[in-house]
């Protein structure tokens, strides 16, 4: 027997857990501080009740005969297909339902994808960026080249047409920056994936957040994506589905003339057994009148927050990305502090906790992360505490 030696290569992450204790040692030295969490990455608020009438009469079916469902097609359930095909026209994209395959969510998808791919191909990754994509491709042994992110590009790098890759991964708006490509920029990775027969492997996980028109919200926006993209999303930050498990991946028939569709169909059946009934069907319910309006309510609550943060590094002079389109705030830390190193003082000084930028990449040390996720109030708290440190 012979084990996987590519997990030997894999880097150790010990952010949330160094947060974690350096948390819990702070507050055991000084029992009355008052800690505000602006770390966390998790949704907050419940699931609409849309979402929660609909996993009720989901759960009803069940019990009856007439109503009940076994193994459902692995890809999903034609009803969150058409709906889904409904929601990206709303944004000008034309989806056959045959192009959309459920999960149980995009993390799973953006690993799994990998089955699909050999494994020579070299893999362009942003630094910094949601670690998955890098460890996933280093359990499988791929070479992986970076491209820096950072102050000067806006934390939003462009193609340089003298590097050679195969699979391109971009996480608009990102995590952890918040930045966000316009049409001109995804245009520009569009054209080169095009030109260089590489795939982009796109997390629109955030696309939720953007509001402004002149930033797409899927890449299939982009003309000639189709050829080039496959499209991961989810229910989680769109609707609170973080603990329920739910997402969607697009393989488009154009892309390989439908190769690659009919391997990824060929992979998940095999794999993959289908999300539960009882979760598609609230899934299905976001799509609803009610459902949109409920969801965009609560996303219009940590649309707020992210607000309240932005105005506060706005009257600090701070420099940041995100917050407008995304939940996340990156911002570069005052007075060149390293990002652990503001870590201690935000949790010493204002008794807020932040994600150190050095956990996401080489290029975030310097950097910050703040989300929106939390509390109204304790934002506004936290909000107040970063004035008066900072100010
Ligand atoms: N992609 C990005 C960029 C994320 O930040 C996250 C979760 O935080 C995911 C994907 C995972 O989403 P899911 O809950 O659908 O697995």
């Amino acid at each position: 027997m012979q084990i996987n030696k590519n997990y030997d290569n894999l880097e150790q992450s010990y952010l949330f857990s160094t947060i974690a204790r350096k948390v819990s040692e702070y507050s055991a030295a000084h029992p009355e501080a008052d800690i505000i969490r602006l770390g966390i990455g998790d949704v907050t608020r419940p699931l609409v009740p849309a979402v929660i009438d609909a996993l009720h009469a989901a759960v009803e079916d069940q019990s009856r005969q007439e109503t009940f469902h076994g193994y459902g097609d692995e890809q999903g359930y034609g009803f969150l297909h058409e709906a889904l095909v409904g929601y990206y026209k709303t944004h000008g994209v034309d989806l056959a339902t045959d192009e959309i395959f459920i999960s149980d969510g995009a993390k799973s998808d953006l690993g799994n994808i990998l089955d699909i791919f050999g494994a020579d191909n070299t893999v362009l990754i942003p630094d910094p960026v949601y670690p998955v994509y890098v460890d996933t491709n280093v359990m499988a042994g791929r070479k992986v080249i970076f491209m820096d992110a950072n102050e000067s590009n806006g934390f939003l790098p462009l193609p340089d047409a003298s590097v050679k890759a195969d699979i391109i991964y971009i996480c608009s708006p990102n995590n952890p920056t918040g930045a966000a490509y316009d049409r001109a920029g995804l245009k520009a990775w569009v054209d080169y994936a095009n030109a260089n027969s590489a795939v982009i492997l796109y997390d629109a996980a955030y696309e939720c957040f953007i509001e402004d028109e002149n930033l797409p919200r899927s890449i299939f926006e982009i003309e000639g994506a189709k050829t080039c993209a496959i499209e991961f999303c989810s229910f989680s930050k769109m609707a609170g589905f973080t603990g329920t498990r739910c997402g969607w991946t697009v393989v488009p028939q154009a892309l390989m003339d439908g190769k690659l569709n009919k391997m990824w169909l060929r992979r998940q059946t095999t794999k993959f057994n289908g999300v539960p009934y009882i979760v598609q069907k609230g899934a299905a319910a976001c799509f609803t009148e009610d459902g949109m309006k409920q969801i965009k309510e609560t996303l219009g609550y940590y649309k707020q927050n992210a607000k309240v943060l932005a105005e506060t590094l706005d009257s600090l002079g701070i420099w940041y990305t995100g917050g407008k389109s995304s939940p996340y705030l990156w911002l570069k830390c005052p007075n060149g502090m390293g990002s652990w190193e503001f870590f201690d003082y935000l949790l010493e000084n204002a008794h807020v906790v932040g994600t150190p930028g050095a956990g996401f990449g080489r290029n975030g040390d310097g950097f910050f992360r703040l989300t929106a996720f939390g509390d109204q109030q304790r934002t506004l708290e936290a909000a107040e505490r970063l004035k008066k440190l900072l100010g």
